[in-house]
């Protein structure tokens, strides 16, 4: 069914998702994922018809340049699908205080995505980069724009989870909460476990663990998102691949008074320079490496256990918000789809909250595959692949519905 499909794009800030889907029959026809922008050796990885191909699009690659090259080269193998394109979503991150669901694009939805720049600087310029992008590649769709955000899901947060214990004014007058991030990968995995549980959405209590290279961690109560490691901005919560997650805001005075660095030189050391990154002493920010050296290199074991520490802390302060009972908790991301260590540390961990790995499931588990991995008779543990463009694309069509 060619009616109806949507592009997706996901300006992330170092690599563009793309995808053109069918909302209805959740069928992909073409999809990729452009790295290593502004890097050497920039590259596209994108599946047409059931098969993969790789290309190097060349070096330090933008992401208009990216853009580009997936019209002229990627879309141009099939125009039947491209002619179909009917709406284009776009992952934006952060709808600040006003914006708490999808919104079709006009220049005061811009301007507020302008506006919420202060709350996500590395990710909301870049997204309003994929919208003015769009717009001038697919004039003919300029109306059939829409924006859809990754703090929508956690709207409904209660004020004991999204107030910090600040002044109440910062909170009045500026906005200074939290807000959570990968909302629509927390969402969807949240449904397809409660499908797969054959437990209704809006009674089904759940953990969910989005572990890439931004990871954060919420805990779903009736189906409502009730408290998420992300904060103000994405930068709080978990160790991530540069970020440094939760910190002890005096080590800012520190860094300022005592080492005289300035308020950029912190900024860019606790975005892209801390996390797996930092803690590997500057080797990598690349999760395989270190799962594959952790037995080998003191670095790599510790940047994973710290790693596995956090997340298992915040899955086990979470329990204390379920109303006694845990339906499940799921595994998705890079890190989380793919790391048969990680998800094994962490459950070891869990073990005083009834979580039981079952190693076999846990390694049998084949990528790109839903499973669960807990022992039979226990809470289940279900590693989900994600799928955002999905949610993108289901809420830009019900926008015009
Ligand atoms: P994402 O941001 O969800 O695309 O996830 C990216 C992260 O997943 C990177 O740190 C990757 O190294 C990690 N990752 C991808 N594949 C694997 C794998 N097979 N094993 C361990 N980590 C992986």
């Amino acid at each position: 069914m060619l009616n109806d499909l949507v592009l997706v794009l996901n300006f992330g800030s170092s690599s563009l998702k793309f995808a053109i889907l069918n909302p209805d029959t959740e069928r992909k026809y073409v999809f990729g994922l452009v790295e290593r922008l502004y890097l050497s050796y920039s590259f596209v990885t994108w599946y047409y018809q059931r098969f993969k191909y790789h290309t190097i699009i060349g070096n330090n690659i933008s992401h208009i340049q990216s853009l580009e090259f997936i019209i002229n080269h990627i879309f141009y193998i099939n125009k039947k699908i491209v002619c179909n394109i009917q709406f284009i979503g776009h992952r934006v991150v952060h709808g600040g205080k006003k914006i708490t669901e999808s919104k079709i694009i006009n220049s005061c939805i811009i301007q507020e995505i302008e506006n919420n720049i202060i709350y996500a600087p590395l990710h909301n310029p870049i997204n309003l980069l994929g919208i003015k992008s769009a717009i001038k590649y697919f004039p003919h769709l300029s109306k059939k724009n829409v924006a859809v955000f990754d703090t929508s899901f956690f709207r409904d947060m209660p004020e004991t989870s999204y107030l910090y214990a600040l002044p109440y004014s910062f909170y009045i007058k500026y906005g200074v909460r939290r807000y959570g991030a990968h909302g629509m990968s927390h969402y969807y995995v949240s449904k397809i476990a409660s499908e797969i549980l054959k437990i209704q959405f809006d009674t089904f209590n759940v953990i969910t663990c989005h572990l890439g290279n931004g990871s954060s961690v919420s805990v779903i109560v009736n189906g409502i998102c009730v408290d998420t490691s992300m904060g103000f901005t994405p930068m709080e919560g978990l160790v991530m691949g540069t970020r440094s997650g939760d910190l002890d805001p005096a080590i800012i005075f520190f860094m300022h008074m005592v080492l005289g660095m300035t308020i950029d030189e912190i900024q860019h050391i606790l975005i892209k320079k801390s996390g797996i990154l930092g803690l590997s002493g500057g080797v990598t920010s690349d999760f395989r490496y270190i799962e594959k050296n952790y037995y080998r290199e003191i670095a790599s074991k510790r940047s994973v256990d710290i790693f596995c520490h956090r997340l298992s802390k915040y899955i086990a302060s979470y329990t204390t918000l379920l109303d006694g009972r845990l339906d499940a908790i799921i595994f998705t991301g890079g890190i989380g789809e793919n790391s048969i260590l990680v998800r094994q540390l962490t459950m070891i961990k869990l073990f005083m909250i009834g979580i039981r790995l079952d190693m076999q499931l846990n390694q049998c588990l084949q990528p790109g595959q839903y499973g669960f991995i807990n022992k039979k008779d226990t809470t289940p543990v279900l590693v989900i692949p994600t799928n955002e463009e999905l949610i993108i694309a289901q809420e830009t069509v019900k926008c015009f519905r």
